[in-house]
């Protein structure tokens, strides 16, 4: 059964990054490509192997591509240098109002596989880093199953999670972590790759996200 979200429910309010928020699709491929050529995967930044890696976690994608699992840190370490030195780029289109009047209500973070000190500038330039509690990103623990269940724990159950992305893998991930997901289809994956994680929600654009949290916006 659906649930029923109204602006009186306690509900905490997770929100994938890239492609979500953020239109990183272009700046984040070409960080991965250079961080896949300095462990000899360049292959894995190629498009579809790039898609592939994201219907499910970013760095399980990478280890059955052949990163070994000692490199995994400095893979990310190099992943944060690459995607700090590219330009920083820009919110979808209504995404900015949509969080500013979602934060009145609920509580939101941020649940990504990009670096912190990526996302922070780029929000903060927004004018919205304030509204989020918390960026964690994959420098502060590469499964978004296990941050999403770390913010859960500190909330009494009652409080409903909803976790919103734009990836397959965000969405059994969210999943695992026993929230309710909406799948955007403004993002990577297409509407196709998405279905087969059956999202309870889709948002075709940025407003729905407000009608789906049963807020009215005029
Ligand atoms: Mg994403």
């Amino acid at each position: 059964m659906r649930p029923e979200p109204g602006r009186a429910d306690p509900n905490l309010i997770l929100f994938d990054y890239d492609g979500v928020i953020a239109d990183t699709r272009s700046i984040f491929q070409q960080a991965f490509r250079n961080a896949c050529a300095v462990f000899g995967l360049e292959h894995c930044a190629e498009d579809e192997v790039f898609l592939r890696i994201f219907e499910g976690n970013m760095m399980a994608g990478l280890s059955e591509a052949g990163l070994q699992e000692t490199d995994r840190s400095h893979f990310l370490w190099v992943l944060k240098d690459r995607l700090s030195s590219l330009p920083r780029p820009r919110l979808f289109p209504g995404m900015r109002d949509v969080i500013v009047t979602l934060r009145r209500h609920f509580p939101l973070w941020i649940i990504t596989s990009n670096a912190s000190d990526a996302v922070k500038p780029v929000l903060e330039q927004a004018g919205i880093a304030g509204c989020f509690t918390e960026i964690m990103g994959a420098d502060f623990h590469p499964d978004k199953t296990e941050k999403i269940r770390m913010v859960r724990s500190r909330f009494p159950e009652s409080f409903r999670a909803w976790y919103i992305g734009d990836t397959l893998g965000d969405i059994l991930e969210g999943q695992r972590a026993g929230c309710h997901t909406v799948a955007v289809t403004w993002g990577w994956h297409t509407r196709d790759i998405l279905a087969r994680g059956c999202p309870v929600y889709w948002a075709e654009y940025p407003e729905d996200l407000l009608r789906i949290l049963g807020i009215n916006h005029s």
